[in-house]
């Protein structure tokens, strides 16, 4: 892979290591028309990892799950961010071909630890490129019957109320070796915390949040999950500090969670649908959680208006 040359039009075999969400972003020719892509990171024996992007009716049509050994035909070299590959028009794919070079793929990616992969595309980290904004009811209606299907969107919604009710779990022992974030289970007999994904005991854990909240726009209100990252931007604590002060009963507790609601705020938000026991639901996860920058916001709006006179 580290040998490409931008420009180049080469059949690719290689496994699928990180699948996005479809995303939009803005078409160069065509400002107006946003192109929908979808960005898939490559790995294979090499040691290095390169990122596919497919637009369009293939970004939206990829429904591969897992890690099949996979081989991309006619497919470009470009060099955005670094090194990556685009699906052209004549770009196909084929799953688990029937050649030598499928097994011994898999017989490499099961023996060896994928952690040292060398990047050739840098990234942009998950919540790069621009969601679009919807209400929640569009967001809930376009994934609602598309199991496996999700979508990242911008949202502006009001915070209406934090579950933390002395049942609800608002965080969960998480594994303190930074990046791993495996929940630990308590080892009675050294005193110390296990972690599965570690194989290793620790004397301590960090504690990360999982908060239930409640949203709402002016077309739905529905309960939303937080994770540790979103959540301590929303608390502007870290999750160990609010076990502490709930342990102690802490009075100024209820004071933060009363300062966190009614509230409104810029949302990035993964919608899709999860079924548990026969029963389907759409699910909200925050991905981002921002002030509104009203002074931001008015030149947004005004900019509208004044396109809408223009015309
Ligand atoms: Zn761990």
């Amino acid at each position: 892979m580290a040998q490409l040359q931008e420009g180049d039009i080469v059949d690719v075999i290689a496994i699928p290591s990180k699948v996005s969400d479809v995303v939009q972003v803005p078409s160069k020719k065509d400002p107006s028309s946003p192109l929908v892509k979808r960005t898939i990171s490559l790995i294979d024996d090499s040691r290095f990892s390169i990122d596919l992007t497919l637009f369009g009716e293939m970004a939206e049509g990829w429904s591969q799950d897992g890690n099949p050994v996979m081989v991309f035909k006619n497919i470009k070299v470009t060099d955005f961010n670094g090194r990556s590959l685009t699906a052209t028009r004549q770009s196909r794919w084929e799953v688990e071909p029937n050649i030598s070079r499928t097994q011994q793929l898999h017989n490499y990616t099961a023996t060896q630890n994928m952690d040292d992969i060398q990047l050739l595309t840098r990234t942009q980290g998950s919540m790069s490129g621009h969601a679009a904004y919807k209400s929640l009811r569009d967001a809930r209606n376009e994934v609602s019957g598309q199991p496996g299907k999700s979508i990242l969107f911008s949202c502006q919604a009001t915070i209406l109320m934090i579950k933390h009710d002395e049942n609800a779990s608002m965080y969960y022992l998480a594994c303190p070796q930074q990046g791993c974030n495996k929940k630990v289970t308590p080892d009675n007999q050294t005193n110390s915390w296990y972690c599965s994904k570690c194989a290793k005991n620790y004397p301590n854990f960090l504690a990360r949040y999982v908060l239930f909240v409640r949203i709402s726009d002016d077309t739905l209100s529905d309960v939303a999950t937080m994770f540790n990252d979103a959540a301590t931007d929303l608390l502007g604590k870290q999750a160990n500090e609010i076990k502490v002060m709930r342990e102690n009963n802490d009075p100024e507790l209820e004071y933060l969670f009363d300062c966190a609601i009614q509230k409104k705020f810029n949302f990035k938000i993964k919608a899709n649908e999860e079924t548990y026991q026969d029963e389907s639901k759409v699910k909200f996860t925050i991905q981002t959680i921002e002030p509104i920058n009203y002074y931001e916001e008015s030149k947004i709006i005004l900019e509208k208006i004044q396109n809408l006179l223009a015309v």
